[in-house]
């Protein structure tokens, strides 16, 4: 099997919470260092022991138990609204868009897209999230096409968005009035 496929096969093994846990920023960046740089097959988190023996297949390499000692996260976020600002903070750092919301409104957490992974949790200025147990983890089978999608969604939009943003720094119109404003200030100073 060559890298690319072998790559693709590890990050369709991985849950697709994106939540960080194995110290990449996502599945298919711990999939690529897995590959490339033949770091350790057990730091998937909510994976679990079972994740390990799926690479294992697929690598070759040795099973071993898991990095971490807690094996899944068995929680959703939810955020007080009395106390929640609508600064969309949350919303930048969840990576399976889980949160909905806009600027200066009270946002609230889709329970059944949650991984409960808490990467929302540093960026609230006013400690409004908290979580709760839920009985069945999000983390598994049904969960892993839905977070894959969600996530991939959100980068597509991150990405449009910046580039919005780098369009408008460069607007030719930009340009223009700049041009222009120039000329007066040249035109304008004493000779
Ligand atoms: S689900 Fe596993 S592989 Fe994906 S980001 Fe979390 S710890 Fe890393
Ligand atoms: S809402 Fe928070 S805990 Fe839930 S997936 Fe998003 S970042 Fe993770
Ligand atoms: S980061 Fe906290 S205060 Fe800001 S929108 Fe999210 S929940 Fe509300």
């Amino acid at each position: 099997m060559n890298q690319v496929d072998l790559i693709r096969k590890i990050n369709d093994a991985l849950p697709q919470t994106q939540c960080e846990k194995c110290d990449y920023p996502g599945c298919l960046p711990y999939a690529n260092a897995i590959v490339k740089q033949g770091i350790d097959i057990n730091r998937c988190q909510p994976g679990g022991q079972e994740t390990i023996d799926i690479l294992s297949a697929l690598t070759g390499r040795p099973s071993t138990v898991p990095y971490h000692a807690e094996s899944v996260l068995n929680q959703v976020a939810v955020i007080n609204e009395d106390n929640c600002i609508g600064c969309m903070l949350c919303i930048k750092a969840c990576p399976v868009d889980a949160i909905i919301g806009s600027s200066k409104q009270l946002h609230t957490v889709l329970t059944n897209a949650c991984t409960g992974c808490g990467l929302c949790l540093p960026p609230c200025p006013t400690s409004c999230i908290d979580f709760v147990s839920v009985s069945t983890p999000n983390q598994h089978a049904d969960h892993k096409i839905i977070y894959k999608t969600r996530y991939h969604s959100k980068q597509e939009r991150d990405q449009k968005n910046a580039q919005k943003k780098l369009q408008k720094h460069f607007d030719f119109t930009n340009i223009n009035t700049i041009q222009k404003t120039l000329a007066t200030i040249l035109n304008n100073e004493p000779k």
